[in-house]
């Protein structure tokens, strides 16, 4: 429907680059506008493709001249330029939206709080140990839109944040995944909790009875959303502490996931991943791989294998019989939650960063249990300080990754642990997680 038409493209990194190339090959007249710098590696794609383009500034005229507009996920909805483009009544969608008009293929589209990643490649993972033709996109790797025009795979596995949810009008995953919901990214909502559950859940918003909607129930959030705003697809829940007809749960530290009269199980202590959070990105991966009729004994031996994602729980080394762990990622606290709930022996823990607005009580039973000692590794400490500073022996501050590291070493014995799990943004000190989660392993390795 969109055919032969002009789109304006804001935002020309990963998201933005990849809709013009979707779009040139499309055959639509495009103008790409960045209000920063784009990238050298972005720009040659873009000359290459003789596309128009700009940087350091939005043209209005040129952009209200499109039928359509993608808005790359980072760009918020409440900008001027987005602002009078909705008064023009001109479309404002997103890549996903936008791609999703130019494949066949089936989509698997996955969202939450946290968890979106891992969850993401373990599906994916599955996916291909069974064989099935499938892509992987997202926040991962290359933008969807580049892969639709690039590539003919039968399945795509996309990674979902609510800004790329925003942006949608028809794009229907056959089998959506919610992996949780708690406050995240609350500024660009408007501080309300409800509006940034309604952006996750338009998810399932064009599903229909054909589709399947996986999700934890043992979220209240969810739960109590579902009870007043019923979806179209078919449920397909899982739990930790509660049963279905249909769904995933536990019996006998076993996974049993049942689709109608399927059943599957799997010995919990065979999963590669530890900790209860991977529990249920296991449940949610191997529901996925139930629907689409991979073999058991397949899904069995892809969920024994699976090796986990970067900077997520990430085993680094072993010194002196002290586990490193590099959970950079853990930029909100419930990660971080999950993170200290896996410890499996007293823990070091280097915490902090840039706060998004923190509640560290709910912390505050985990970190009594099993934290012997802090270090703080950020700008502004004075929460985590405050907070915690009766749990432990022993309280440091730093604002060097190699000092914290050489701190921890000091400090942990025989059998413990060191856990990066910062529960804060990494803008402070870092380019970002990556940076920090590979400064972090660095020095640990240097030790
Ligand atoms: P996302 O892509 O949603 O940010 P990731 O898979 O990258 O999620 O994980 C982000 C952080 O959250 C990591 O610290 C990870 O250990 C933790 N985590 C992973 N899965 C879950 C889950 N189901 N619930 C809570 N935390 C999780």
């Amino acid at each position: 429907a969109l055919k032969q038409k002009k789109i304006a493209i804001l935002g020309g990194g990963e998201s933005g680059v990849g809709t013009a190339i979707l779009a040139e090959k499309e055959g639509f007249k495009i103008f790409l506008s960045d209000k920063g710098k784009i990238k050298d590696k972005y720009k040659e794609v873009l000359e290459n493709l003789e596309i128009e383009w700009e940087e350091l500034q939005h043209s209005e005229e040129k952009i209200f001249d499109a039928d359509v507009v993608m808005k790359s996920p980072g760009i918020p909805e409440n900008v001027p330029l987005v602002l009078k483009l909705k008064e023009k009544n001109i479309p404002v969608i997103s890549e996903i939206e936008f791609a999703s008009e130019f494949t066949s293929a089936e989509i698997i589209g996955i969202t939450g709080s946290n968890g979106k990643t891992t969850t993401t490649k373990f599906a994916h993972h599955i996916l291909k140990s069974g064989n099935i033709s499938a892509g992987m996109a997202g926040n991962v790797g290359d933008s969807f839109a580049k892969q639709v025009a690039e590539n003919d795979y039968d399945w795509y596995v996309l990674e979902l944040s609510s800004f790329q949810l925003d942006g949608i009008v028809n794009f229907r995953p056959e089998i959506a995944v919610l992996t949780n919901i708690t406050p995240d990214h609350l500024d660009r909502y408007d501080n309300k909790l409800e509006n940034y559950i309604a952006a996750k859940f338009r998810i399932t918003m064009n599903q229909t009875e054909d589709d399947y909607f996986i999700y934890d129930a043992d979220d209240e959030n969810i739960r109590t959303w579902l009870k007043k705003n019923p979806v179209k697809a078919q449920k397909l829940p899982f739990s930790l502490e509660r049963k279905f007809d249909n769904g995933a749960y536990l019996e006998n530290n076993q996974i049993i996931i049942k689709i109608n009269n399927t059943e599957f199980n799997m010995p919990t202590t065979d999963l590669s991943l530890q900790g209860k959070h991977n529990t249920k990105n296991a449940m949610a991966a191997a529901t996925v791989a139930q629907l689409l009729r991979i073999r058991k004994q397949t899904i069995r031996e892809s969920m024994e294998n699976f090796q986990g994602v970067e900077h997520r729980l990430e085993k680094v080394l072993k010194i002196n019989n002290v586990l490193y762990i590099n959970d950079s990622k853990a930029t909100n606290i419930n990660a971080t939650f999950y993170a200290l709930e896996s410890m499996e022996s007293a823990t070091v823990w280097i915490v902090g960063g840039v706060d998004k607005g923190n509640v560290y009580s709910d912390l505050l039973p985990l970190v009594n249990e099993k934290v012997k000692a802090i270090i703080c590794l950020g700008v502004d400490n004075a929460k985590i300080i405050d907070a915690f500073g009766n749990c432990v022996d022993v309280m440091v501050e730093t604002q060097s990754m190699d000092e914290a590291v050489k701190i921890a070493y000091k400090i942990a014995e025989k059998n413990e642990t060191v856990l990066l799990s910062p529960a804060c943004a990494s803008f402070d000190l870092f380019e970002n997680y990556e940076d920090r989660g590979r400064q972090f392993k660095e020095a640990v390795r240097n030790l």
